[in-house]
């Protein structure tokens, strides 16, 4: 079976005089398809959903949404309100005056009054909220008021979805679970979207797949295994989690450095390279006349995260089940646990 492309950019270019805000940016989302859009404050986020939305016009590059070309190769822009894309964002963005359900059908214009109606209780029946039809924003949790900026934008059954920083406004509780409810509900609905985030832990745990975009342009996309596991760069490998850098000398596919001989993931060019190894692949165990020493410790519940001092003066950090408890001070021997497998970033 073929996948069919639902959302498409080509090389697309967009500057704010010497800022190249998508610097040949390119990347393809699958029809049903849950793309993170990953990267810092800055970075072009929220230009490159403009430019998707039709609010900004790129200078070049071509946009194609739905099998439709919006933009590019000269032709002149397809209107935001002809483009058949669905926005969620960051301040939810619902009218005060109107109850939910009015919020929803505000979209369906194009409808007859009674079918309005009926589309928009489907759809907040849809996010769980068809007992809240009659409630106005105020009267809403930061929860529910996105659950109807979310109705509201699948009502009119659009193309793509975009949603931008939708969860970054709530509270760390209230965000874990209506990022599953969220997940769950563009899945049953088929959806083709789009997140835009700076949140590692909701673009990894969320997408299909994550684009990271640094400086304009995308510099890795790939499924979030991949993306954490194996990052195409330091760049990549810092910024999707901690991590510890190694150097060491690649021989048959495996790396040899201070911590030992470490498996690699496909043939790589044999000489000197750096070598990105995360917290949870580092086996602590004490020892008093092991060669590193614990200099800190961050205890989390689950788990524990240790700062650890190398002989060379150099640190490692390693995070290991709570039950494993190490004191700071402790002379401890670290390696590679079992089976890891480093990534090589350099
Ligand atoms: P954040 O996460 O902070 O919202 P972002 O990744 O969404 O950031 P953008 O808002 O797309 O980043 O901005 C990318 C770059 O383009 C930034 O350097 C920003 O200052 C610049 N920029 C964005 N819009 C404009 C504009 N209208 N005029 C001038 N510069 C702009």
């Amino acid at each position: 079976m073929t996948s069919e492309i639902a959302i498409k950019l080509a090389s697309v270019n967009k500057r704010f005089g010497e800022i190249r805000a998508l610097d040949d940016a390119s990347l393809a989302v699958e029809r049903g398809e849950l793309l993170a859009v990953l990267g810092p404050s800055g970075c072009g986020k929220s230009t490159l959903l403009r430019v998707l939305m039709g609010f900004e016009s790129p200078e070049s590059g071509e946009v194609t949404v739905g099998g439709r070309a919006l933009s590019g190769d000269g032709r002149p822009s397809v209107p935001p309100d002809r483009r058949h894309i669905g926005m969620v964002v960051q301040d939810y963005a619902l009218f005060p005056h109107l109850s939910a359900l009015r919020n929803v059908e505000f979209g369906l214009h194009t409808l007859a009054r009674s079918e309005r109606k009926r589309v928009a209780q489907k759809a907040l029946d849809l996010v769980g909220l068809s007992h809240r039809e009659e409630a106005f924003a105020h009267q809403l949790s930061g929860g529910e008021q996105q659950r109807v900026a979310l109705a509201r934008a699948l009502a009119p059954e659009p193309d793509v979805v975009l949603l931008d920083e939708p969860f970054s406004s709530l509270d760390a509780s209230l965000r874990a679970g209506l990022r599953r409810d969220v997940h769950e509900i563009l899945r049953e609905v088929d959806a083709t979207a789009i997140l835009v985030t700076h949140d590692q832990e909701e673009a990894l745990s969320m997408a299909d797949r994550v684009a990271v975009m640094r400086d304009g342009r995308i510099v890795q996309i790939g499924e979030p295994q991949e993306i954490y596991w194996q990052p195409v760069d330091k760049w990549v490998a810092e910024f999707v989690g901690d991590v510890n850098l190694l150097r060491g000398e690649v021989k048959s596919g495996r790396v040899s450095t201070d911590l030992g001989l470490i498996a690699l993931p496909h043939d790589v060019v044999e000489g000197e390279h750096a070598v990105a190894l995360r917290p949870e692949q580092l086996e602590v165990t004490a020892n008093p006349t092991g060669g590193f020493e614990v200099v800190e410790r961050e205890f989390y519940g689950h788990d524990i995260m240790y700062r650890i001092k190398a002989a060379d003066g150099s640190t490692l950090i390693a995070q290991r089940p709570s039950l494993e408890l190490c004191e700071v001070g402790e002379r401890v021997d670290v390696v590679p646990a079992a089976g890891s497998i480093a990534s090589v970033v350099g």
